[in-house]
């Protein structure tokens, strides 16, 4: 059987129907620039073209119903329609900047053959809460951002993605254009803040002023309809002052595919798509070196996490570097960030050197929510965000004799954690967005020591989105493919690569 010949036999077997509880579509790339998603009841094959400094994408053949027809980032707005609409089916969903999302992913030279992608409902590894999928829900991450150069808007009525994370706050520190910049389509850009820049300033939300200081609190895998429900509640006092005197996107920040941890962290710190930045995933199969073994990179793996920064192309740029290029001795800081290349203080690389801080004890972690506290991962990723905060706030107080951070990079895994386990819905989720919102007023209150508060600008956001899913769609698709006789290997759950 040839490659071509392999790939359909595979796609065959995955959108047949006895998957499609599981299976939400397969995407692929047939030849370069062409693309195709298959789902059970249909199947689209788009093609991308140059057009000035970014895409173009043009329909060439659907066949059934068209399942990347609703690209729109509208849906499920809101806690409780989301809550209400939950497990919606493959036709009720929409698949945000979907063109976009997938040709990013097949430039990498590491991209699998196939990548599939799970339905709203799969139960996929045991956790209630899941990501990873290009539908709404598991894309929708929130952008909440206040104080200087930061326009008072409230909750603006459209989306934006994580790949703007990183240009926008290039633009918001006032850093200076790269000389050798590339844009979206990898062609010269004389605009690009970034050394490759696929994502866009957010020009709307800054007042043109610059920011001399730039706090980012990532939460890791927080839902943005969870979030913006628990600040309207009440129940996150700190991020609801930031809204107040800030901005919103009210449909959220779109993460690119794979919209899982790893690669979005990275998007998010480099302005450039998971397919462009070295980092394709939490896992995938490096099979650049055509002269050796495939071997498989997995970032969760603990050893390799504290290393994944390593894995940035050396042709993307992090905000780090950036601010180093535009205001060089400026000192910034990253809080068990794993996209800390070029950072001046960071908690991983003091692992990598082997000087790491220790965990903190339970009873040492301020701001553990009494009945989460039940959950002994719960409790022990709020010793992990602990530590983040505390690396934190020492860099505000200036303990390694430093200035005050230009650029406090804050990663919080506490969102992600509690909702995995509790679904984004459940009191585990929603909690972990109380003790966050705390960890992130004493940031402020660092910055207001600090003299600078008036200075600086407060960015929250996460990587991706969560999404619950349904304990009754606990299979697999192993069994489907083994039977194929296709000789394959399935890495972090749905990149196929023919072996
Ligand atoms: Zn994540």
């Amino acid at each position: 059987m040839d490659e071509h010949d392999a790939v359909e036999r595979l796609i065959e077997v995955l959108v047949d129907s006895s998957c499609a509880d599981m299976v939400e579509m397969v995407v692929h790339s047939p030849s370069a620039g062409r693309y195709r998603a298959d789902a059970v009841d249909g199947s689209v094959t788009f093609e991308r073209r140059i057009q000035g400094r970014g895409w173009t994408y043009e329909v060439s053949e659907t066949r059934g119903r068209d399942p990347l027809a609703n690209q729109r980032t509208d849906r499920f707005i809101g806690h409780d329609v989301e809550r209400s609409a939950r497990f919606p089916d493959r036709a009720a969903n929409a698949y945000p900047i979907a063109f976009d999302s997938i040709a990013q992913f097949f430039d990498s030279p590491e991209a699998p053959d196939l990548l599939v992608t799970h339905t709203a409902r799969h139960f996929a590894d045991g956790y209630l809460g899941q990501h990873g999928s290009l539908a709404t829900v598991q894309a929708r991450a929130p952008f909440l951002a206040a104080g200087a150069g930061i326009r008072s808007l409230g909750t603006l009525a459209r989306a934006t993605r994580v790949v703007n994370v990183a240009p926008t706050v290039a633009a918001l520190l006032g850093l200076d254009p790269h000389p050798g910049g590339l844009g979206p389509n990898g062609s010269p850009d004389a605009a690009a803040l970034l050394r490759r820049q696929d994502g866009e300033v957010e020009q709307d939300i800054l007042d043109g002023t610059v920011a001399d200081h730039v706090v980012v609190v990532l939460l890791d895998g927080c839902n943005a309809n969870l979030l913006a429900d628990v600040i309207d509640s009440g129940e996150a006092p700190h991020m609801a002052g930031l809204l107040e005197r800030g901005v919103m996107f009210g449909e959220g920040s779109m993460a690119s595919l794979p919209t899982a941890t790893l690669a979005n962290h990275t998007t998010a710190l480099t302005g450039a798509h998971p397919g462009h930045s070295g980092v394709l995933h939490n896992a995938w199969l490096d099979r650049r070196n055509p002269a050796s073994e495939p071997e498989e990179v997995n970032l969760l793996d603990l050893e390799a996490m504290w290393w994944a920064s390593t894995h940035v192309s050396g042709e993307v740029e992090t905000l780090f570097e950036a601010l180093e290029r535009s205001r060089p001795g400026s000192f910034s800081s990253a809080g068990f960030e794993y996209c800390d290349r070029g950072a001046s203080y960071s908690t991983f690389a003091l692992v990598r050197e082997g000087d790491a801080s220790a965990l903190p004890e339970e009873d040492e972690v301020r701001h553990i929510d009494p009945e989460a506290a039940d959950n002994g991962q719960y409790r022990f990723i709020s010793r992990v965000d602990h530590l983040s905060l505390t690396d934190t706030l020492d860099c505000w107080r200036g303990v390694h004799g430093n200035d005050a951070p230009a650029l406090s990079w804050c990663s919080l895994a506490l969102t992600d954690t509690a909702g995995h386990d509790s679904g984004p819905h459940g009191a585990l989720a929603r909690a972990a967005v109380r003790d966050s919102d705390a960890r992130v007023g004493e940031i402020m209150r660092a910055v207001e020591d600090a003299g600078v508060l008036e200075r600086t600008a407060f960015v929250v956001i996460a990587d991706h989105g969560m999404e619950q899913a349904d304990p009754e769609v606990d299979a697999t698709w192993d069994a489907a493919l083994e039977r194929t006789g296709v000789s394959h290997r399935d890495v972090g759950g749905g990149l196929i690569y023919l072996t």
